[in-house]
């Protein structure tokens, strides 16, 4: 399986709750665990400006690529404007397209043309809408590859989005499009306050454990699968995490582990190619994020056994 990766995703964003050493640490440990070798990586190339207007507004794209942001964008936004904060971001939704391409066997640069699963270590910003960025998220990463695939003739795309947070900028940016099935799972009371309506929408109660949330899902699933989407995207986001500081959900590891596969055998089974990105995490100690984000890719390796 290729996992798309960069060792500049370690943006310095000063002390934040928001880890962006996950990344690196989870690169680590899937060399480390034999999970993957350094042959399943690849190194991203930064989205280019016209990508991310497939998305973005110019207006919101000038602001970012000067840093004439006010004060109040930078509050939305939640990350200190800086080059190296934007580069590392540009470059993250790059790694997002890259998977996508891989994943429906675009990719040019690959010598096999048939991949069906593709990860990328990085990506589900989720929060970022067409005009602002808000919630750590500056571009939707997603969003822009959904367009990529779109204009080279992938047009029906599913969404699954089970980080812990809705994923309103997602729901929005694609509100009117019906080639596009945004699906979410999140803490109901929780941020973002604004939820616009994805097409499936199940918030949960606070407290929420494995049992409820898993049931949940896979009565969810044959709905989006239903939709025959020519590619899915998963956010498979680590904060329903029990001790997320940022989320108030009550999955354990092997709750999430158990939703992963729950996930990609829904997908693999529709025969769709599935493009995995890691979303949110901001568990107490970081070492738990990075094992439910390595066990996510985990999950999805072994479905390529699987099959070979
Ligand atoms: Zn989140």
């Amino acid at each position: 399986m290729k996992i798309a990766y960069s060792a500049r995703y370690h943006i310095d964003i000063g002390l934040h709750v928001f880890p962006t050493l996950k990344y690196r640490l989870v690169h680590e440990s899937l060399v480390a665990l034999g999970i993957a070798r350094s042959e399943d990586f690849v190194e991203p190339r930064p989205a280019s400006w016209e990508e991310l207007a497939l998305v973005h507004t110019a207006e919101y794209l000038e602001k970012m690529r000067t840093g004439a942001m006010a004060p109040e964008d930078v509050a939305q936004l939640e990350l200190p404007w800086s080059d190296e904060m934007v580069e590392g971001f540009r470059l993250m939704v790059g790694g997002t397209i890259q998977a996508a391409l891989i994943a429906c066997g675009l990719e040019v640069r690959s010598l096999t043309s048939h991949f069906r699963v593709a990860a990328h270590i990085g990506g589900g910003l989720h929060h970022a809408f067409a005009n602002h960025g808000e919630g750590f998220c500056p571009f939707n990463d997603v969003a822009v590859a959904v367009r990529v695939l779109q204009a080279r003739g992938i047009n029906r795309i599913a969404v699954i989005d089970l980080d812990v947070h809705h994923g309103n900028g997602t729901a929005f940016i694609f509100e009117s499009d019906p080639n596009v099935f945004t699906f979410s799972i999140h803490q109901q009371h929780n941020y973002p306050l604004w939820k616009p309506r994805s097409t499936l929408d199940i918030g949960m109660p606070d407290g929420t454990h494995d049992a409820t949330y898993l049931r949940e899902l896979q009565r969810a699933l044959p709905q989006v699968m239903a939709f025959t989407p020519q590619c899915v995207f998963y956010l498979a986001g680590a904060d329903p995490y029990e001790d997320d500081q940022l989320g108030g959900l009550r999955l354990t590891k092997d709750g999430l582990r158990q939703r992963d596969r729950m996930v990609i055998d829904a997908v693999r089974a529709a025969a769709s190619p599935l493009v995995i990105t890691l979303a949110g995490g901001y568990a107490r100690r970081v070492e738990d994020t990075v094992a439910i984000h390595v066990a996510t890719i985990e999950e999805a390796t072994k479905t390529r056994k699987h099959e070979n």
